[in-house]
């Protein structure tokens, strides 16, 4: 499987700004394609078509969203439905990012419509989960990922083909503290994911790419991406310039 590379913009970036940072990637691969490596950018909705617009020429990036309501369309004031996403030109979705459940308040049951709500209606879906420091020093990291990816993946085994589900885990003491998790606590804890999702989907759980976020950067992303059970990093803060992000994508 090739490594997944996601960049999670979050509230940063104007059109313009995310059409200058395409342009810069352009450059700095001189038109060679990253080999072995699946690169994807979750862009803030205001900027999302000309992100997918730029990736669509590049032709190896792929334009997500950050999120997404679950309903078709409707009275729901300052919500962005599926459909706009997919013909804002992206293909994928983050759900349950931390930032999302800790500060908007989401919990795991509007996490999981959300997640079913975006398979349903054509898009990918990443799935955010991760314990906060607190769950860790209680010894619940199994209870909550156990949880999260219950909740979130109680959907048809059949919405999971053509690569369409991943999940990213989090550590949310890791998320733009500058905290890495260290090695072995990644590898203990996506061997633990990998268990849960197999527990749910079977052998299909191997084919669903999971990745670490929290603190990634260009100096820690080559031995992380080496670790069992690493298919990708989601990358925060050192995605935001050009530079960083594609020392990551070649790390
Ligand atoms: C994220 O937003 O998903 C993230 C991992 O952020 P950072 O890399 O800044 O910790």
């Amino acid at each position: 499987m090739d490594k997944v590379i996601a960049a999670n913009w979050k509230m940063n970036k104007t059109a313009s700004e995310a059409q200058g940072f395409m342009a810069r990637l352009k450059e700095l691969f001189d038109g060679a394609v990253p080999e072995g490596r699946e690169v994807i950018v979750f862009a803030p909705f205001t900027a999302l078509e000309a992100t997918a617009r730029s990736a669509g020429a590049l032709g190896w990036v792929q334009a997500g969203a950050q999120n997404l309501y679950p309903a078709e369309k409707g009275a729901f004031t300052g919500e962005i439905s599926a459909d706009m996403i997919r013909s804002a030109g992206a293909g994928i979705v983050l759900t349950g990012h931390s930032e999302r459940r800790h500060i908007m308040g989401e919990d795991d049951k509007t996490v999981a419509s959300k997640t079913l709500f975006a398979l349903q209606h054509g898009l990918k879906v990443m799935l955010c989960i991760g314990e906060t420091l607190e769950e860790r020093e209680q010894g619940l990291l199994r209870n909550v990922l156990e949880r999260q990816l219950i909740t979130a993946m109680s959907f048809d085994a059949g919405l999971l083909s053509g690569h369409s589900f991943y999940v990213a885990y989090e550590p949310v003491w890791a998320i733009g503290t500058g905290r890495t998790a260290t090695p072995s606590d990644i590898a203990g804890a996506h061997a633990l994911c990998r268990e849960i999702m197999r527990s749910i989907a079977g052998d299909e759980a191997f084919s669903i790419p999971l990745l670490y976020g929290g603190s990634v950067k260009a100096s820690n992303a080559g031995e992380i991406l080496l670790l069992d059970n690493v298919d990708g990093v989601l990358v925060g803060g050192a995605s935001l310039e050009a530079e960083q992000f594609s020392k990551i994508i070649t790390a």
